[in-house]
């Protein structure tokens, strides 16, 4: 407040005094007495805080704080993408499922080799592959279908 305006009327420090009102409001936001008991997110130290986003006692652990959690994003990237990798190869159709298999089904043995079900079918019924009636299916030993290539 100019220093004019005291010595002017009173009259006219009436119309000075509502910003004095706005400045007070705005005072508690300048966090100047604001003292807020915390643990530092970090250290797990207390100390006391002057704001209430404050989350750490000192610059020092905020730094650290703040590498940790690049770090943490990284690592969280890192496992992200190899989860995506690994979807990739789960979604890779059946040829891992097959080849784990000792015992196929005539589709499977034709996924296997990658010819159509008719060409195991007919080599089924040339005697060339030996398949053994399992319920509804045939399955084809995986020695049997190794061995045509021997
Ligand atoms: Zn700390």
């Amino acid at each position: 407040m100019p220093k004019s305006v005291d010595k002017n009327s009173g009259e006219m420090m009436h119309h000075i005094a509502p910003r004095c009102t706005i400045t007070l409001h705005k005072a508690p936001f300048m966090s100047s007495n604001l003292y807020i008991p915390k643990t530092c997110k970090h250290c797990g130290n207390a100390f006391t805080a002057r704001t209430t986003v404050t989350k750490y006692c000192g610059d020092t652990c905020a730094k650290k704080a703040y590498k940790a959690r690049k770090r943490q994003e990284k690592i969280q990237a890192t496992l992200t993408k190899n989860m995506e990798q690994q979807k990739e190869v789960v979604q890779v159709p059946n040829t891992n499922a097959v080849n784990n298999k000792d015992f196929l089904s005539v589709t499977e043995a034709s996924q296997l080799i990658g010819v159509s079900r008719w060409t195991i079918q007919r080599m089924i019924q040339q005697g060339r592959l030996k398949a053994v009636p399992f319920g509804r299916k045939r399955i084809i030993a995986r020695w049997q279908i190794e061995n045509l290539f021997n």
